[in-house]
Formats: C-alpha cells, structure tokens, sequence
C-alpha cells in the first residue's frame, strides 16, 4: 500500500520545508522503505527554467531533462533517488495542461472550472506513477494562507478524504519564535497558522516546530491541546548544522517514529543512520581548510548555487577538510589589479550562468587561474568562459566571444542548433521560445585516453551528465584551441559538441559543459569534485 504524507508550511517562508521533507524522506529509506518525493509550487510559471535564480534559487535539472526546483536537489541529496519531470508542477503547467485539453474540447460540454478541473489534474499528479512505493512525500511550496496555493490545498484535502487517516498524513512545518523582552517562546502563530489550514479543511496530523532553542514539555503540550495534536507528534526541530545532522536531529526527536504510528506501522526497531552519522564524523573531523573562488553573476543569492555549494562541501568531506567558499561577483574583476583577491585562494570555480553582464570578469579570473596555476573548475558557462580566454589570449583570436552576447567576429561559442537524442535530431532556431528549449538533461560523453578526466572518473571511457545550455563551443574551432595547448577530453559520441576541455601543463584545469554538482551526494561526492578539492589541499600545502 502506497502512503501519503502532505507537507506544508506555514507562519513565514524558508524555515526549511524541503529540507524537513527531504530528511523525513531519508529516515523513511533508512528503515528500509521505498519512497518518492514531489513538489507542487504555486506559482505561474510553467517551470522555473525562465525565472532568475535570484528569485527561487537555483534551477534543478533532472535526469529526464525537467527543469525543477531547488527542493528536488536536496531530495535526491538525502535519499539518493533520482526524480524526474514528474515530481515537480506548478499552477502554471496544471493550467497549461487543463486548457490545452479544454482547447482540444477534452471536456466537451462542460464549465471549466478550478473545482474540480484544476482540483482534479493536481490529485492526478500527486497519484500518478506510485506503484511499488511505500511512502510518497508531497511538499506544497508556498506558506499557507497565500491566494495562489488554494487549489494545491483544497486538492490535498480532497484526497485526504479519498484516501483517509491509513493512507495520509498532514505535516506543518511551523515557527515557534522567542521574544527577547518578554524571554519567551510564542506558540500564538503556530496556532494561526494551524487554524489557517484547518479553515481549508485540513487538520495537521503532526507539526514540525522550527524554534532556535529548545521547547519546554510544557509549550509542548500547550502547541498540541490547541492545535488539536497528539504531544508526541509536536516535534521541536532546532537549527542543527551541517544540514547532513537534520535526519539525526528529526528522528531524536521522534519524526519517522511518530509517521509510523500515524500509519499504525511498527517503529520499534531503530533506523539505520551510519550513513548520517558517518558523514557529520566526516565533516566535524575535517582538519584544516582550503578557501574556494567561486566567480559568478547570481551572489547576492546563494540558493542560486544551491547544489554546487553542497557538490563543494561533500568534495571537503571526500578529502576530510572544510571548504571555505568566497563568493565573488566577477564584475569586481572588471576593474583593473582587482584579480589580486584570488591570491588567497586555493581554487578559482566559474560557474553556470547566463548573459553578458560580468563575463569580462569571468574571464579575468579564468586568465588568473590558467597562468598563476590556481586549480580553475568551470561549470558550463563556466567552460564557455575559459574557451573564450584561451581564444583570446592564446590563440590570436582577440574578438573571440559567444554569439549568447550578440554576433562577433570569433564566435568560439555558437547557438546550438541541432543536436541529437538517440537517433532522433533536435532543432533549434535563433529567436525561439525560451522555455523549456535548451539542450536539458542526461547526455552521455566520450572521454579520450589518456587524459585527466578519464582518470578522475576512475577510467570510464564514457559518462552520463546532467546539461542545461544554449550555446557551445564551437567544434569548428577546435583546431585553433588545440594548437593553444587546450586539449579537448570530453566530446558527445558524435564527435559534434564539446563537452570537456582540460589544459594538460596545469595543476588541475577542467572545464565540463555539463552540471555535475547536480549529481554529487554527501555520501557519494561527485569525483570531479573529490578531485578539485584533492587539488586545491595540494595548493594550499596541506599534504
Ligand atoms: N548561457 C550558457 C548557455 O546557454 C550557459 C548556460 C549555463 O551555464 N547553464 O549555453
């Protein structure tokens, strides 16, 4: 039997609901059940794929080539099972899809209406493809009370009913603030907020209570008589740090015990938890520190790097240090000598991104890295950068540029325009729709003998990555990049695109098209990283 666990938010936004899910989501497989995670976000958008990373974080792109949300990569971080374009919707796709179908007279005859058209698609998504799981985990993005997640709400209560108590549970993740003059904690807006989802009809069945202290037995059993709430099912959930103890500090405090017993599911045998254990042992053991560049667009927001930040950190724990990160915005780089901020790191990593604005930086600190021998990481656009570099300042081409910035004399990263996916070819053309139209997802590539990267990834003669890209480097000047010392080690099986250049009489200097933070996990670090980092303690004479 499959079961639901609903898991909304209420009071404010960001305490950490993906997270919390994401943790439940680990605690469950470690007591050995299977378990899938989902994400309904409320907003318009049909995807995150159009929006700045400085609205909702980072986009998270999946094997299947969706573009998601952040939440699905600290799913896959804590459970290691890999989502697909079916674990994440938004309002938009459910009306997209709802009015195709209507336009396509899907509905023939009848009034189109939120209840229960909209109602109805979503309960589809949340049911669809569920077979053979024991637990699927719903996280509704959004804090309860807002316009835009009703229909997210009204379509989970409605299956609620449908199911009914053996099959679903209602978690809300609440905040239980200190008053520093009155030195007290406040339960009254976990109340509100209890009753704000009750007035939708949906009676919290456990409350997960962000607090930054502990929570007295008897606020405890206050939160639980007002919000109707057995007491062992109030679970206090304080900041723990790293974010890899959260599983450890939830289940302390009773959270998978109190989920099997909604579910009248034995939970007397402990969960096995050595692989939290061993990873927080990693991290709290890790001596000395290297200090990473990280040269990007989106700092002011660090959910933005959301899954290379923590690539970065399970690198520290592969190599038992802690990684410092300085996050710098490269247009600092465009004033002349400011590069001489990187002579205190270790690694210099230019990561993802889009548009013009701040490559003339990006590339200073590629040029920074590639002579002064700092281990360079570039990322995708971060790769683009460093082509673009070695073209200008090595290869004689000093117009060389992307043709993302508007035409150029030396287009050494071009608009792609056709590609292939199996044995079919995909087309593209300049000026098309935005969304959705990239080169998205896993594709697989070749790496030559011989080089660094084939070593890193322990021989492999090929590999399967996450993309999410436009443009790319230009195969056509693979020559003249050649002769500069740059070698080409990574290329799509059709020898077309290329997918990872390295520079051979350089410490460490790689630059991948595709997004292997996307993949690492904390018990399983990604070896590009593992290898970065192995390269920035041999830079910072730490071995
Ligand atoms: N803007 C570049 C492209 O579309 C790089 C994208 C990225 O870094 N994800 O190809």
């Amino acid at each position: 039997m499959t079961r639901f666990v609903f898991i909304t938010g209420g009071v404010v936004s960001s305490l950490g609901k993906g997270i919390a899910s994401a943790a439940l989501g680990a605690l469950l497989l470690a007591r050995g059940y299977k378990v899938r995670l989902r994400k309904l976000d409320p907003y318009l958008n049909v995807d995150p794929g159009t929006m700045s990373p400085t609205q909702h974080g980072e986009v998270f792109v999946t094997d299947d080539g969706a573009e998601t949300d952040l939440d699905l990569g600290h799913y896959e971080r804590f459970t290691g099972v890999h989502a697909t374009q079916r674990d994440n919707t938004t309002t938009g796709r459910i009306y997209a899809d709802v009015i195709a179908k209507e336009r396509a007279g899907g509905f023939l005859g009848a009034t189109v209406q939120v209840i229960p058209h909209i109602t109805d698609a979503i309960k589809d998504v949340v049911k669809r493809d569920t077979d053979g799981y024991d637990f699927i985990l719903v996280e509704i993005g959004g804090t309860v009370g807002d316009i835009e997640s009703l229909p997210f709400l009204e379509a989970i209560r409605q299956l609620g009913n449908e199911l009914g108590p053996d099959q679903s549970m209602f978690v809300h993740l609440t905040l239980v603030p200190y008053i520093p003059s009155a030195k007290e904690l406040k339960t009254k807006p976990t109340q509100h907020s209890v009753k704000e989802l009750l007035n939708v009809g949906i009676q919290a069945n456990m409350l997960l209570c962000r607090c930054d202290r502990e929570i007295p037995e008897a606020e405890r059993r206050k939160i639980a008589s007002f919000c109707n709430v057995r007491p062992e099912a109030v679970i206090p959930a304080l900041d723990v740090a790293p974010i890899y103890a959260v599983p450890i500090a939830y289940h302390e405090q009773g959270m998978d015990r109190e989920v099997l017993r909604h579910f009248r599911l034995p939970f007397d045998r402990e969960p096995d938890l050595t692989r939290w254990r061993n990873i927080v042992a990693a991290m709290t053991a890790a001596e000395g520190e290297v200090h990473i560049a990280i040269v990007g667009k989106y700092t002011n927001l660090l959910d933005s790097y959301k899954s290379l930040a923590e690539a970065l950190t399970h690198g520290g724990i592969a190599n038992k240090v802690n990684v410092k990160l300085d996050w710098v915005d490269s247009e600092i780089f465009e004033k002349p000598d400011a590069v001489q901020r990187l002579e205190a790191v270790h690694g210099i990593l230019v990561p993802g991104g889009f548009g013009e604005r701040g490559t003339e930086g990006k590339i200073a600190a590629v040029r920074f890295a590639r002579e002064r021998k700092v281990p360079f990481f570039g990322i995708c656009f971060g790769m683009q950068m460093a082509v673009i570099e070695a073209a200008r300042n090595l290869g004689g081409m000093p117009e060389a540029s992307s043709s993302e910035f508007g035409p150029c004399d030396s287009p050494v990263v071009g608009l792609m325009t056709e590609w292939s996916v199996g044995n079919t070819v995909v087309k593209r053309e300049a000026g098309g729709d935005l969304g959705g139209t990239m080169r998205l997802g896993a594709y697989t590539a070749v790496l030559s003998e011989g080089s660094l990267v084939r070593s890193i990834y322990d021989g492999a003669p090929s590999i399967e990555e996450r993309h999410r890209h436009r443009y790319e480097v230009n195969v056509n000047y693979r020559g003249r990049l050649e002769a500069t010392g740059m070698r080409f080690s990574g290329m799509s099986p059709d020898g077309e695109l290329p997918e990872i250049v390295e520079l051979p009489n350089h410490p460490w200097f790689v630059g991948v098209q595709y997004h292997p933070e996307l993949k690492s996990k904390p018990f399983d670090p990604h070896p590009l990283f593992k290898d970065f980092i192995a390269a920035a303690v041999r830079q910072a004479r730490l071995v």
